[in-house]
């Protein structure tokens, strides 16, 4: 009865939704690990909570003309999907980059719905961004781009209604021209966005929060197991936010990065990654890895060019602990393979659905633990909550203050999702614990606000 409800779910997505793969593949993924909650619990289906939870509540598309360098109008889609505000105002980044589409931005805004209940903040879930890419523009295209953009934007955001903050190609430059493009059209100076500049209403420690709170769930996980992180040879794929303090934290804590990735290619530098080059050459000067491997003569490139077919080097090589933090569905079967094959004993999801399905399936049947991304790398946007605080009571907290709230909120969400897999039967399942935990609180608050 119950299987055949979700598939009935699914099926109906297709036909309404088509061409959406990546919201498929997360739509699934959610509704099959809260399985057995729905099994004994017939209220979630008595009062059509699937039915509606996979439709946002709002979709906003829209276009977005700017001016490039050679004066010429360029056009892109905007967009801004509001799936759900049942326990809070919208919340959820802002993602540029050339493969956006609606399909991407409906999957990282049902996660979102999620991710933020497994917080225990007051968070709802959304997501948007555009086909825009930032990458080699100058400064000045990329900030007509964000006040174009922002232009139709601000209209559907606000400090108690929705609150965008960064993603992938959404950094500090792009987070401050949108910001001034707001306070320009509203005439308002509040807390509309979050990853602000730390002189306008930014949070400490918001930068490192994502790959920061990342480490902190390893080692959580790892600790439940009577092990930690100190000493682990780890693999990080990406190397832009996430990646670079996932490698940062990972190193404070005793542990030896020794690898990590770009849209190109490949660093391997098996006497441990040196974070001071590796922020000058991605944050400084946004360069490719290629820059890191010319400074030392032991670091070793690999070209995208020369990747294991259907692979990504980055898993190709031994580790302890990996760490996949660039973009979804970069971890592949063969990279599974690989991984279990090296002995690697964790998978600590950073980036948002970077494992496929069936790699998921391998890693698990060979007793690989695994950590999804809605609670491992939900630091980031508790951090981003922690902002929205300190901006609502007009304080700015200190760095050590942020880091412990940081912390403390990644060891209870460890807990509750491992505590509900263990209710649920299915002990040590991290996908079962973090789906059930985080759907119950949306699902309940739902039916309590009846059929809004
Ligand atoms: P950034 O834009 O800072 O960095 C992304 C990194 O991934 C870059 O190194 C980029 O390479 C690489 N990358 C992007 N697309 C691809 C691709 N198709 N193939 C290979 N490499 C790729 O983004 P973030 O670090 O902010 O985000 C990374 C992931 O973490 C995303 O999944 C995001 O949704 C998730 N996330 C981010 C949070 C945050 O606070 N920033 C919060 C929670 C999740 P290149 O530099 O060559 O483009």
């Amino acid at each position: 009865m119950v299987t055949e409800k979700i598939e009935y779910i699914l099926e109906d997505l297709k036909r309404s939704s088509p061409g959406q793969s990546e919201f498929y593949q997360a739509t699934q993924e959610v509704l099959y690990a809260i399985k057995p909650l729905l099994e004994c619990e017939p209220k979630y289906l008595e009062n059509n909570i699937l039915e509606r939870i996979v439709i946002p509540e709002r979709t906003v598309i829209f276009r977005v003309n700017w001016l490039d360098d050679s004066n010429k109008v360029q056009t892109k889609l905007g967009y801004r999907v509001q799936f759900n505000s049942a326990i809070g105002p919208y919340k959820g980044g802002l993602r540029f980059h050339p493969t956006v589409n609606l399909g991407t931005v409906k999957f990282l805004g049902f996660e979102q719905i999620f991710k933020n209940a497994l917080t225990g903040l007051q968070i709802g879930g959304a997501k948007g961004g555009s086909n825009f890419d930032p990458k080699a523009k100058s400064d000045g295209e990329v900030m007509r781009f964000c006040q174009a953009f922002m232009t139709e934007l601000y209209k559907h955001i606000g400090y108690n209604r929705d609150v965008p903050a960064g993603d992938i190609g959404v950094g500090a430059r792009e987070i401050g021209y949108l910001f001034g493009q707001y306070k320009k059209i509203t005439s308002q100076f509040n807390g509309a966005l979050t990853g602000k500049g730390i002189n306008w209403g930014g949070s400490l420690g918001r930068k490192q929060a994502t790959g920061y709170g990342s480490v902190y769930f390893a080692n959580e996980h790892l600790k439940s197991y009577g092990k930690d992180l100190e000493g682990k040879i780890c693999t990080v794929s990406g190397s832009g936010n996430v990646a670079i303090y996932t490698i940062e934290k990972l190193i404070q804590l005793g542990a030896k990065p020794v690898a990590c990735s770009d849209s190109k290619g490949t660093i391997y530098h098996p006497a441990g990654i040196d974070i001071a080059s590796l922020k000058a050459v991605k944050e400084i000067h946004r360069e490719s890895l290629k820059s890191y491997a010319k400074l030392y003569p032991d670091a070793k490139y690999i070209d995208v060019a020369h990747y294991p077919q259907g692979g990504h080097a980055v898993w190709h090589i031994p580790c302890d602990v990996a760490f996949p933090s660039a973009t979804q569905n970069e971890l592949t079967l063969v990279d599974a393979k690989a991984l279990v094959k090296n002995g690697c004993i964790l998978v600590n999801e950073g980036a948002n659905m970077p494992t496929t399905p069936d790699a998921i399936e391998y890693l698990l049947g060979n007793g690989v633990l695994f950590s999804p991304a809605k609670a491992a790398n939900a630091g980031g946007v508790a951090t981003s909550q922690l902002e929205m605080s300190q901006n609502a009571s007009m304080t700015q907290w200190n760095f050590e203050e942020v880091d412990i709230k940081l912390h403390q909120i990644m060891i209870n969400i460890f807990k509750l999702a491992s505590d509900t897999a263990k209710e649920y039967n299915s002990e040590g399942n991290l996908i079962v614990g973090a789906n059930i935990a985080g759907f119950k609180k949306v699902a309940n608050s739902m039916i309590e606000q009846g059929a809004v």
